[in-house]
C-alpha cells in the first residue's frame, strides 16, 4: 500500500522514529551523525510526508537539519534555559497559558506529529498537564470567569492530532461563551502531514460559529509540496483565516532568498506570513541562534523585495512581557 492511501492516523503511526530509519530512506549513512545522546531526552520523530520533500542524500538539507538530533544540542550557553518564555510558570494546571490581554492558549494535547530539534516546548512536562474530562470542565468554567477573553488559541502539542469528535465537542462548549467571537489553531499538520485535513475536519471546524484562524508553521518553501499546497488551499476555500508563523534558523532559512520565496509560496497556498520569530532560547537549540541584528537586517531587506503583506513581523517573545516584542 502506498503511503497516500493509508489514513492519516496510520501516517502518524508510520512516522519515522529512529535516526537510523530516517538516514536509511534518505540514503545516508547514519553512523556519520553522532545522535544517540541528543535523542535520549527527545527523539526523533519525522512523518513520511515531511521526509519526502528532503532531498536523498544531503546532511544539510534544510528539512532534516530542523528534525535530526545531533551533538551540538547538548551544550547550553549561558542564557538558555529549560523555559525560556515563561510558559511554564504562566501554565495553569488545566493547560491554559493566559498571558496576553483578551486571548488564551488552551494546550489541549501533548504530541507532535513530528519533533522539531529548535522547539522551545521540548522541555514540557506535559505529562503532568493530561487532560481529563475534569481539565477541561476546569478550563470552560475559567473561560466562564474571564468574559474579556475572546480569543481561544488551540495549541499543544499539535491540536489536530485531537479526534474531529473531540474538536466539535470543545468547539460546541466554546459556542456556549457569548464572548467567544474568534478561534484559532496553531498546527504544523497542514505542512507535515497534509493528509490529515479531511473534509470531516474541516466541517468539524466549521462548528465554530464565528470566525476560525488557523495558523500554521512553515519554515522553508520546500516544505510546500502540492499536497501540502492542495491542503491549504482546501482550508482557505472553506472560509478559514491561514496564516503562517516561521522561526528564523541558522543554516536553514536565514537568508533573503529564501525567505522571500517562503512567502511567494505560502501566498500560492493561500497563507499570508504572520509572524517571524527570534529563537526562543531552550536548552539544546543554541546551535539554531540567528543574532537579533543580523534577523532586523534580512527582514530590512526582504521588505525591500516583497509587497509589506508578503513580509512577516519579526518578533520575539520574552518571559513576562504582555505581547510579543515586535523588532521590525
Ligand atoms: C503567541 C502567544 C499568543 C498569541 O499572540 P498573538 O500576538 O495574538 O498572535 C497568546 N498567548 C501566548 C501565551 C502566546 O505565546
Ligand atoms: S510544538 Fe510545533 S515546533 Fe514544537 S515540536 Fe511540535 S510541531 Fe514542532
Amino acid at each position: 500500500m502506498s503511503q497516500t492511501q493509508l489514513s492519516w492516523q496510520q501516517q502518524l503511526g508510520e512516522a519515522f522514529q529512529s535516526v537510523a530509519a530516517l538516514c536509511d530512506y534518505l540514503q545516508l549513512d547514519y553512523r556519520e551523525v553522532d545522535s544517540a545522546a541528543a535523542s535520549q531526552s527527545f527523539p526523533l520523530r519525522v512523518t513520511r510526508a515531511f521526509a519526502d520533500c528532503m532531498q536523498k542524500g544531503n546532511w544539510q538539507d534544510p528539512l532534516l537539519k530542523q528534525v535530526l538530533p545531533i551533538a551540538a544540542e547538548l551544550t547550553s550557553p549561558f542564557g538558555f534555559s529549560t523555559d525560556p518564555v515563561g510558559d511554564l510558570t504562566a501554565m495553569n494546571e488545566t493547560g491554559l497559558i493566559h498571558k496576553y490581554y483578551g486571548r488564551v492558549l488552551f494546550i489541549n494535547t501533548a504530541t507532535c506529529a513530528i519533533h522539531c530539534r529548535y522547539c522551545f516546548r521540548r522541555h514540557f512536562p506535559y505529562q503532568h498537564h493530561q487532560l481529563s474530562r475534569q481539565h477541561y470542565q476546569q478550563s470552560l468554567q475559567y473561560l466562564r470567569d474571564h468574559p474579556e477573553i475572546q480569543e481561544v488559541i488551540f495549541s499543544g502539542g499539535d491540536p489536530l492530532l485531537l479526534s474531529d469528535d473531540k474538536l466539535i465537542e470543545l468547539i460546541k462548549e466554546l459556542n456556549q461563551l457569548p464572548q467567544m467571537i474568534r478561534l484559532r489553531i496553531h498546527t504544523r499538520l497542514p505542512i507535515v502531514l497534509p493528509d490529515r485535513i479531511t473534509e470531516e475536519l474541516i466541517k468539524a471546524l466549521q462548528h465554530f460559529n464565528h470566525s476560525v484562524i488557523m495558523v500554521v508553521h512553515c519554515n522553508h518553501p520546500n516544505e510546500l509540496s502540492v499536497s501540502v499546497k492542495q491542503a491549504c488551499q482546501r482550508i482557505s476555500q472553506a472560509g478559514i483565516h491561514l496564516l503562517n508563523q516561521t522561526v528564523l534558523l541558522k543554516g536553514i532559512n536565514d537568508s533573503v532568498d529564501i525567505l522571500s520565496t517562503l512567502s511567494e509560496q505560502l501566498l500560492i497556498s493561500k497563507i499570508l506570513p504572520y509572524y517571524c520569530h527570534l529563537l526562543d532560547k531552550a536548552i539544546g537549540t543554541a546551535h539554531f541562534e540567528v543574532e537579533k541584528s543580523i534577523a532586523i537586517e534580512l527582514m530590512q531587506q526582504l521588505h525591500h523585495r516583497l509587497p509589506g503583506y508578503l513580509v512577516p513581523k519579526l518578533v520575539w517573545e520574552q518571559a513576562g512581557a504582555a505581547a510579543k516584542t515586535v523588532l521590525l
